[in-house]
């Protein structure tokens, strides 16, 4: 591609709504442009990255027997109601009407869409197991995206959806996409890890999620020296609990003026936050519950909802509250309310003496014994799991660090094909619910992962195997005819071995030119400069390294195509 026909706008400054390194460099770089909040325009540079990372997924889908079919974005409302999620889902399923006030959502996973194709075309247990996968447009209509495309509204997606007779079959499926995905992953040159994680609004009995190292990440993993590692939602760990070897109190009523937070309570009474509970009332599928953690802790949604078994836990709003309570927000707590489940994590159990919400206006209780002074339903473990906390596993003290996730593999059970009749017949004659896996891989997200492990202070350093082009051919000045009629035969002759060329032949300084080869980052730099030519040379430098080897211009052609066989 000439540069000087190519729609490549470059940026000198970083722009000011950008937050992470990969956000600025791909505006910068002119790879992305936004159109509205949480959308984006892929311009040529981005465009082919993405087709890049897509062929990898492909071919590492394919290399494992995944077949690639394609479904509609727009899924008719029906197919998401026999499962319950168009109720549950939440906001972020975007939803839209036709002409006919026909509701349908834009998808932003296929589950209902591909256990539908499924029950009408296989019946029997001969044509399990099998596995099929698109690459599509997702929509989720995020109440605050950020990150550029990292979390956007409009994103591409890699989907998969597996169907089996037994956990066995899943369980090797589940493998297989598992290895697929480090082999993607490695070839797109990224640092990652595997790790546990929740099953949200999917569902299902096991999950694991990619993550791509990065600081600017948005989700906290935690992890051990023994190998476990979690994601900070779903990861177990044994939390130290405060001494409690004093002999319990009488429980009494304190007034709390105007004191509602967890900080304001410990300073106002001169206790330690660890001393008291906080209760905090959630609707779980619409039902109301009280969920209890210590007051230095903080609640695990994820957890809470996998101990009740629901699909969608959200914080209750604030008339709910009132009413359960009897109390504005900020007084609540387990003693004296009625009629709803309490749900406690396991270090609230063995307490004396904390201090709660007095289900009253400016009141709080002090030496509260749970068990004593309050019923719980049922002891969990809902506790957000921390940095310094120790592993359930070896006992030696947890780390964290911060990842992108790239993609998530989740087994699914019969979840999906109970709920909407999907069946097969097995050996026996009889009709089976199919066993499902999905596994989902964010293409999008991934070009911006990439490009955050792939960077250095100039612009962004792709990796080959994912670079918009391979070479950047640079003419030093387009006034030497010597100059640019080698760089045109170059040109040529690299395209015709095959390899992927930006040729930047504008007629600008030689400073802008080299600037926006470092920005957006080919990994290989040719230059042809009358001062080179005069010694027989051209120059190629490694974006990467700065390594700089002269070629004798007869030999540039295979002396290029040598270095690029050394990248990554
Ligand atoms: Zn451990």
């Amino acid at each position: 591609m000439r540069w000087s026909k190519a729609l490549i706008p470059t940026h000198k400054e970083d722009p000011s709504a950008a937050e992470t390194t990969s956000h600025k460099l791909m505006l910068r770089s002119g790879c992305i442009r936004k159109l509205t909040s949480g959308v984006y325009n892929y311009l040529p540079l981005g465009r082919r990255a993405l087709l890049k990372v897509e062929q990898i997924v492909r071919e590492e889908m394919d290399a494992v027997g995944c077949q690639e079919i394609l479904m509609p974005v727009l899924c008719p409302s029906e197919l998401w109601r026999e499962t319950g999620r168009w109720d549950v889902y939440g906001k972020e399923l975007w939803r839209v009407r036709d002409r006919n006030s026909r509701e349908f959502a834009l998808g932003p996973t296929h589950e209902e869409v591909v256990t539908d194709i499924v029950r009408n075309e296989v019946r029997s247990y001969r044509e399990l197991p099998f596995t099929v996968y698109q690459i599509q447009t997702k929509f989720r209509d995020e109440l605050r995206p950020r990150f550029g495309v990292v979390r956007s509204r409009e994103f591409l997606m890699k989907d998969a959806y597996s169907f089996h007779r037994d956990d066995e079959s899943l369980d090797e499926t589940y493998r297989d996409i598992c290895d697929a995905y480090t082999r993607i992953f490695e070839r797109c040159s990224l640092t990652f890890r595997p790790v546990e994680a929740a099953t949200g609004a999917i569902g299902g009995s096991h999950s694991h999620e990619f993550m791509v190292l990065s600081d600017t990440g948005e989700s906290e993993i935690i992890v051990c020296e023994c190998g476990y590692a979690a994601t900070d939602e779903r990861a177990e760990g044994a939390v130290d609990p405060p001494p409690c070897d004093e002999a319990p109190g009488e429980m009494e009523r304190v007034e709390t003026p105007e004191m509602r937070t967890i900080e304001q309570v410990s300073e106002f009474l001169g206790i330690d936050p660890g001393k008291l509970v906080k209760t905090i009332i959630y609707e779980a599928d619409g039902r109301p519950v009280a969920a209890l953690v210590r007051g230095d802790r903080e609640i695990s949604e994820a957890k809470l909802s996998m101990a009740l078994g629901a699909d969608l836990i959200v914080p209750a709003p604030p008339d709910v509250i009132e009413k359960l309570t009897g109390a504005p927000v900020g007084f609540t707590g387990p003693v004296g309310l009625e009629g709803i489940d309490v749900i406690a994590d396991h270090t609230v159990e063995p307490l004396v003496n904390v201090v709660v919400g007095g289900n009253a206006q400016d009141v709080h209780l002090k030496n509260v014994k749970p068990g004593r002074d309050f019923k719980v339903t049922a002891f969990h473990d809902i506790v957000l799991v921390r940095k310094g906390d120790r592993c359930a596993r070896c006992g030696a003290e947890l780390d964290s660090f911060r990842g992108i996730e790239v993609s998530q593999a989740f087994k699914l059970g019969t979840k999906y094909s109970s709920s909407m009749n999907a069946t097969y017949l097995d050996e026996d004659g009889v009709a089976k619910p199919f066993i499902m896996g999905c596994y989902g891989l964010g293409v999008s997200r991934t070009v911006a992962a990439i490009i955050e492990q792939h960077n250095d202070k100039d612009g962004i350093t792709w990796p080959l195997s994912v670079a918009p082009f391979a070479v950047e051919i640079l003419v030093v000045s387009m006034k030497s005819e010597e100059c640019t009629t080698l760089a045109d035969r170059l040109y040529t002759d690299l395209k015709a071995a095959g390899v992927d060329v930006l040729y930047d032949d504008r007629d600008d300084s030689a400073g802008v030119k080299f600037k926006d080869a470092d920005l957006v980052g080919m990994p290989l730099r040719v230059t042809i400069g009358a001062r080179g030519l005069k010694s027989g040379v051209v120059e190629a430098r490694v974006r990467k390294t700065g390594e700089v080897t002269e070629l004798p211009v007869d030999d540039a052609v295979q002396g290029i195509l040598r270095i690029l066989e050394t990248l990554p």
